[in-house]
């Protein structure tokens, strides 16, 4: 485990963490295999799950995403205001201020 292990959900500690790896056979000796298993727990309320599930955070990266994307449209906008603080283009101004409202209002409840 090369990557550092993100904060428990539940209570955004990350002192109590440990992760586990081992491997374990399954099915039987003639069609069997065996899998690495690699599991995170939290000691903190004995809260465990496996490290692509505890390391996937979907909705935090999509709101962190739109976040970004709104912060690069009001960066445009105020960029824009000013460089044209004599020649005002309002078609300028009103897409900058679209894009700004799309990406404010596409939150993502997933
Ligand atoms: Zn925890």
């Amino acid at each position: 485990m090369s990557e550092e292990l993100k904060a428990c959900p539940f209570c955004g500690r990350t002192d109590n963490l440990e992760f586990q790896s081992w491997t374990e056979q399954v099915g039987n000796d003639d069609d069997g295999y065996s899998q690495l298993v690699e599991v995170v727990f939290c000691n903190n309320h004995t809260v465990s799950a496996h490290v692509d599930i505890w390391q996937s955070r979907p909705l935090e990266d999509a709101l962190r995403a739109d976040l970004c994307a709104a912060k690069e449209a009001y960066d445009r906008l105020m960029d824009y205001r000013r460089k044209n603080t004599l020649n005002f283009q309002l078609e300028k101004l009103d897409d900058y201020l679209r894009d700004l409202h799309i990406a404010l209002t596409q939150v993502r409840y997933e």
